[in-house]
């Protein structure tokens, strides 16, 4: 079974390619980069759309355009990966771990409400596997609060809430590009902001503060080449999303006599299904018989993978553990599973068996 998607219209790919070969321009400022930004603003009804050169070099503009610094706070979520904490410490900020809700990967926003302090500069929230939550009250609070909510929907393209996309409800979203998520360039990434000023300050940083030596910056920009990529795969990500949503129901609707529910998606949102997220009916820890179970039917698993644990496990977060027992109890109850559509039937059939025998 195919670990990872690779989208199958070279052809598109490669006429685009060509276009940016034919100008010979392929740095950062070619012409292409902003065609790719203003379709990436129209795709996700966004005003401003900033392409850069990874998932991490738009969390790092972000914060630094928060004016994150090594005095301040960042608040995260325990159930992120280690890319979203790793742009915290670049800035040497403090990572502040707050509780997610017991339902899924948003923040509990007390918990929140309890851990800020007047250091507390921004706060990242993680729709994990793109499964969408509700931001508005955390919004209202940031806002009166003058913290910048950045959503790090590096797995949310397309994932919506309502009829608003997961990235544009915050002051700032970040988002990836690389092979593994659902719109690939390769490596790249790419924000969104709705805030004029923001989205200028973005720009400059990423461009050496434009190099007048009085802003700080940095060479942060996507390649030309990258964004022909972008521009080839943009109006993909709908019919992805279709084919990804179809295969999630399939397996869904089997787990009936399995330990295993699918975790639920509010009626009227939309996730992406980056994966298939599985949790243990009866709330309990995943069992290694599941596990190895996968293993032996081929199923790749992201939680598997990558050895899903809560992010203060790791040694370089270790020292600002705190406990919060919500996201301790959704890490180590779920699994997930693939539904790409690099999926055959026969590869669904197996997933599906694999849950009923080992699940
Ligand atoms: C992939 C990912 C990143 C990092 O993106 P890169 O483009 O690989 O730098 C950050 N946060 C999350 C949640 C991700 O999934």
């Amino acid at each position: 079974m195919e670990d990872k998607y690779l989208t199958d219209n070279i052809e598109d790919d490669l006429a685009q390619l060509n276009a940016v070969l034919s100008t010979k321009k392929l740095s950062g400022t070619s012409d292409a980069v902003g065609r790719y930004e203003t379709e990436l603003a129209h795709y996700f009804e966004c005003s401003h759309a900033i392409a850069l050169s990874s998932g991490t070099a738009a969390l790092i503009a972000s914060l630094f355009v928060a004016g994150v610094d090594e005095r301040s706070e960042v608040i995260i979520p325990p159930t992120a990966p280690i890319m979203t904490a790793l742009p915290v410490l670049a800035l040497h900020a403090t990572p502040v771990f707050c509780d997610t809700e017991i339902s899924g990967f948003g923040f509990d926003l007390n918990s929140v409400i309890c851990s800020v302090t007047s250091r507390t500069k921004a706060v990242i929230t993680v729709p994990m596997w793109g499964y969408p939550f509700d931001v508005s009250g955390l919004a209202r609070f940031c806002d009166q609060n003058e913290i910048c909510l950045i959503e790090d929907a590096a797995q949310a393209h397309g994932s919506k809430i309502l009829d608003r996309y997961v990235g544009t409800m915050g002051r700032i979203g970040c988002f990836s590009t690389h092979d593994r998520k659902l719109l690939s360039t390769g490596e790249g990434g790419f924000i969104l902001t709705n805030d004029r000023a923001m989205a200028d300050r973005i720009r400059c940083f990423v461009q050496f503060g434009m190099m007048g030596g009085v802003d700080f910056g940095l060479n942060y920009k996507l390649s030309g080449l990258q964004a022909a990529i972008g521009i080839s795969r943009l109006p993909l990500i709908d019919a992805q999303i279709a084919t990804r949503t179809k295969n999630a129901e399939r397996i869904a609707s089997t787990l009936g006599s399995s330990g295993f529910e699918a975790l639920r998606v509010e009626e009227k949102y939309t996730a992406n299904f980056y994966a298939l997220v599985l949790r243990r009916k009866d709330f309990g820890p995943v069992t290694s018989r599941t596990l190895s179970g996968l293993k032996k039917y081929g199923v790749p698993s992201e939680t598997v993978r990558y050895d899903y644990r809560p992010l203060y496990d790791y040694a370089i977060l270790r020292k600002f553990r705190t406990v919060c027992p919500n996201s301790e109890k959704t890490i180590n109850s779920i699994v997930t599973v693939p539904v790409h559509p690099g999926l055959s039937d026969q590869d669904i059939s197996t997933i599906i068996e694999c849950l009923h025998e080992e699940g």
